[in-house]
């Protein structure tokens, strides 16, 4: 078996690949538009296409496709062969520069909320070189965004790499500021901590709900649940440890370094780390890592749940987004300094985040916003929908001493001059490594750790990246004008942590009375997605995401409707299997055992004339009244979304899915779920929690 260094990145033309391989003009060329941004010399196209050809057929690559994100939250790609006919009839491998650069898939069949049909009906995708072509099941794959004809964002790639554009616009300034003139480029690092539930193919294909929606739609808390803590970093069970390691193969591979895997808090529930890199490449790595996560299950005769919330009641899954910004010679901005400088550009930086997480806390809600994750936020296992910052007690205590001109107790107790005093070492701390806030500071990164667990992360860093740009525009509107800049500096700190202190809260996110706090300080709280998207298009918001030119307005009202749609269409398909599984499954289960019990009964009374059977009347009549209710709930539910067909539009549906749908869901399941915990196991139509929770060995 080949060693980890051999076969790591043996399925991708990364920077190793391209040297050898490419003349070095050619090379260097292409590197300059990797790490600098550079636009990309046509001729250079050319002799990349077919070097990467070459390389592709060698590794017994048939087919190329261009390999994009649609606003469906999956991946698309559309498959040409290599192979063209030769004028001696027989055939070479052809693959040009042209076809490299663009591709015209057929788009009709992605959403575009109305965007083609008002610019151009055919759509294009464009190589993203920044992000390196990988094989996959002997198709090359080519990482490229994808939009319409009047240029319009049809994915989620080109306004990722927009809004990267817009971060080193703005980061470059500042730096410049302190006195930087050989930083080409600033770009956000990202590692997505990534959770799964892995679950057997059985219990999978025996469970509607889940095949249909990705989630269990009935079922009640098993007996043994997460509260015996013994599965966080406990023993990984043999055939759990069989499946990391061939997924891990695979991943390294492809390039994607996963690195750290344990179980999770909840029962078969599990984490899947990679090293950090480029925000776009992490993107395309951690939609990659989620399809081979899922192929490899299917090889071991498994299932990877990738869903928000696959078990009501257990805890359920996000993806956590560890983001950093840094330049091209390495700096990460995030990481305090060893000077006085470089500790005033870090509280800069954290001030910007500061500032742009609560300014824009709706958009980094509405980034996280699907029908999947409003089971989660909220919920007293996951971050609330409260959007707020976590820095720690030190780094509070720094801002604090700023902002009031009090002296800094950690260290000297003298006031702390920015630009002249060195920040004394804060450890990422161990201790209060505040597991429940949504955004927390740990050490020289932000974890977001609202995005949901089968979302792309394009959208979180979408929003992060415009909102960080935007403050540190107006910083550097601010201190380039300045006469002394470092009082302008100074004070620039301080009001910022006067305004935005509001966002910073180092306590439990999960208590009530934080919620209410929250509210007195006039932070959002929206609960569902339908109260959270609208807000897309609020001017504030419009203006910053078109001001950097990270959206259109048109692209905005086209994602807002886009997302609704996603939303109205999930949970309409719950509703949907849940009344088919009602009926057709729970209800007549339910009744034959309520009819077996009092034939029982009856038969007992035969008998023994004297007998009261207590139990068993007991028993039928509780049964038989769940099922009258279990049926008329359905009916309820069943009106509810016929209702749905009367909704003037996409935004009037949700709310209706929201208002009526959703409850009808839930008390369909409340009365479901108790019939599961009085009906004896034979009768049960599908595996129960503890079946499913327990069925990996
Ligand atoms: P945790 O203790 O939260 O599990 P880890 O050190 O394991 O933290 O890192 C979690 C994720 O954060 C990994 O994907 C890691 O690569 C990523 N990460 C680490 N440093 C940075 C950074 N500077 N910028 C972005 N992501 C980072
Ligand atoms: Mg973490």
């Amino acid at each position: 078996m080949d060693t980890v260094p051999e076969y790591f990145g043996s399925m991708v033309f990364n920077d190793r690949v391209m040297k050898s391989v490419l003349s070095s003009a050619v090379y260097a060329s292409l590197k300059k538009t990797i790490d600098e941004n550079v636009e990309l010399d046509p001729g250079v196209a050319n002799a990349v296409a077919e070097a990467m050809k070459d390389w592709a057929v060698s590794k017994g690559a048939t087919h190329f496709t261009h390999w994009f994100q649609p606003l469906t939250g999956i991946t698309a790609e559309k498959h040409d062969g290599f192979i063209s006919p030769a004028p001696d009839g027989g055939v070479i491998t052809e693959f040009s520069g042209k076809e490299l650069i663009k591709g015209e898939p057929d788009a009709s069949s992605f959403p575009s909320g109305g965007l083609r049909a008002t610019f151009e009906a055919r759509g294009y995708t464009a190589w993203d070189p920044t992000s390196y072509a990988f094989i996959k099941e002997k198709t090359l794959c080519i990482p490229t965004a994808f939009c319409s004809y009047g240029g319009q964002a049809l994915d989620k790639k080109t306004p990722l790499l927009r809004s990267m554009e817009a971060l080193n616009r703005q980061a470059l300034r500042i730096l410049r500021l302190f006195g930087n003139d050989t930083a080409k480029c600033v770009r956000p690092s990202v590692g997505p901590e990534q959770e799964y539930f892995l679950i057997t193919k059985e219990m999978y294909d025996a469970r509607p709900d889940l095949r249909f929606t990705g989630r269990t739609l009935f079922g009640a808390r098993p007996p043994k649940g997460q509260e015996m803590d013994d599965h966080y970093f406990g023993a990984i069970k043999p055939r759990v440890a069989a499946y990391m390691e061939e997924l891990n193969r695979e991943l390294w591979a492809h390039g994607v370094m996963a690195k750290t895997e344990h179980n999770e808090v909840a029962p078969a529930q599990h984490e899947l780390a990679p090293i950090y890199t480029t925000a776009n490449v992490a993107t395309d790595h951690n939609q990659l890592t989620m399809e081979i996560m899922q192929k490899v299950a299917a090889r071991h005769g498994l299932v990877c749940l990738l869903h928000e919330k696959p078990f009501a009641g257990v805890n359920g899954s996000g993806k956590h987004n560890n983001w950093s910004i840094s330049t091209n010679e390495g700096q990460n901005l995030l990481s305090p300094g060893e000077t006085p400088y470089e500790n005033a550009q870090f509280l800069l930086f954290l001030c910007a985040v500061i500032r742009a997480v609560d300014d824009y806390q709706d958009l980094l809600r509405i980034s996280v916003a699907s029908a999947g994750n409003d089971h989660r936020l909220g919920a007293s296992e996951a971050p609330p929908a409260v959007v707020s910052m976590f820095l720690g007690d030190e780094l509070t205590e720094i801002l604090n001493a700023i902002e009031n001109d009090t002296p800094y107790k950690g260290g000297k107790n003298t006031l702390l001059k920015l630009g002249v005093d060195v920040l004394p070492r804060f450890n990422r701390d161990t201790t209060d490594r505040n597991r429940t806030s949504p955004f927390a500071f740990t050490g020289n990164k932000f974890e977001f750790r609202m995005v949901g667990s089968s979302d792309s992360i394009a959208c979180a860093n979408i929003m992060l990246n415009s909102a960080v740009a935007e403050s540190l525009r107006v910083f550097a509107d601010r201190l380039e004008g300045s006469a002394d800049f470092e009082t302008a500096l100074h004070d620039l700190i301080r009001q910022t942590v006067r305004a935005h202190k509001r966002i910073l809260f180092n306590g439990n996110g999960y208590d009530e009375a934080w919620i209410r706090e929250a509210a007195a300080r006039g932070l959002h709280n929206y609960a569902t997605t339908p109260d959270c998207i609208p807000h897309l298009l609020d001017e504030k918001n419009v203006a910053m995401l078109t001001s950097h030119g990270v959206f259109s307005k048109e692209e905005l009202r086209s994602r807002c409707e886009i997302l609704l749609e996603n939303y109205c269409k999930t949970v309409t398909i719950e509703a949907n299997t849940m009344i088919g599984m009602a009926l057709t499954q729970i209800m007549p289960a339910v009744s034959r055992f309520a009819a077996d019990t009092a034939r029982g009964a009856a038969a007992k009374k035969a008998l023994l004339p004297d007998v009261h059977c207590a139990y068993e009347t007991k028993l039928v009549g509780k049964l038989s009244a769940l099922t009258d209710l279990i049926d008329g709930a359905a009916e309820n539910l069943q009106t509810a979304v016929a209702a749905l067909s009367g909704a003037k539009n996409v935004f009037e549906e949700s709310v209706m899915i929201r208002d009526f749908v959703l409850p009808g869901m839930a008390a369909l399941r409340a009365h479901c779920d108790e019939a599961e915990t009085l009906t004896e196991k034979s009768y049960l139509p599908f595996p129960t929690y503890g079946d499913i929770l327990f069925s990996v060995r």
